[in-house]
């Protein structure tokens, strides 16, 4: 075994290789939700502990190229609780905007509870910001802002990038009567902020999210 020293010139052919862009085009081509479509997306876990040959990672890594931007995971204890932690060096990692993977373990063999209950509070947070549009919906005065959040309502579970369109188009509620000062409190204008700037980092709140689901009778 070699010292990390000994290496240390080479650190600059993995950063000019890791800052390469994700080829959207072929990405388009063959469809991320392929199999082959999928491994031309960045994976979101890399240089895990496992021991070599695992066949254990490559799920791990395919799941991320799929969901791995607004994943959470409740990793059950076993070994991919200790190469999926191996702090100080993790093997999940985030894409370009800084989004990937939300990791957690729960040691005493009840993963799927632990899951559960990580989806029930994203599930409160994104219904917190799911009232507030609705509100802007029913109350707004702008027929624009309105349209656009109504747009928003329709696609936030959906379709990704309209409804990244859709928060754009939010911004324009801040300008609204409705949300100025003489109407509306300093800490609601926060709240609405925060969670729009939640919204448009993807609130990674997992893949199985029924929103109807949640607001059931
Ligand atoms: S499942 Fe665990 S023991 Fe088996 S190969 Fe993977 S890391 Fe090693």
């Amino acid at each position: 075994m070699e010292s990390l020293a000994a290496h240390e010139a080479e650190q600059k052919y993995f950063d000019y290789a890791a800052a390469l862009p994700e080829k959207t085009d072929v990405v388009a081509k063959f469809k991320e939700n392929t199999v082959k479509g999928s491994q031309f997306k960045k994976p979101l876990l890399e240089f895990s502990g496992a021991c070599a040959g695992c066949g254990e990672t490559p799920y791990a890594k395919l799941i991320t190229q799929l969901f791995g931007d607004r994943m959470y995971i409740a990793n059950a204890t076993g070994c991919s609780s200790i190469w999926g932690n191996s702090s100080p060096s993790p093997p999940y990692t985030v894409n370009e905007k800084g989004q990937g993977p939300a990791w957690s373990n729960s040691l005493f063999e009840d993963a799927a509870e632990f899951g559960y209950g990580m989806l029930l509070a994203q599930n409160a947070i994104r219904g917190g910001l799911k009232e507030k549009i609705e509100d802007i919906v029913a109350n707004g005065q702008n027929a624009d802002v309105k349209a656009a959040a109504q747009e928003w309502l329709d696609t936030y579970n959906t379709d990704s990038e309209r409804a990244a369109k859709a928060l754009a188009e939010l911004e324009k509620a801040f300008d609204m009567p409705y949300m100025g000062t003489d109407r509306c409190d300093d800490a609601t204008r926060k709240y609405l902020r925060d969670n729009i700037d939640k919204a448009k980092l993807g609130d990674p709140s997992g893949f199985t999210e029924c929103i109807q689901a949640n607001y059931a009778d």
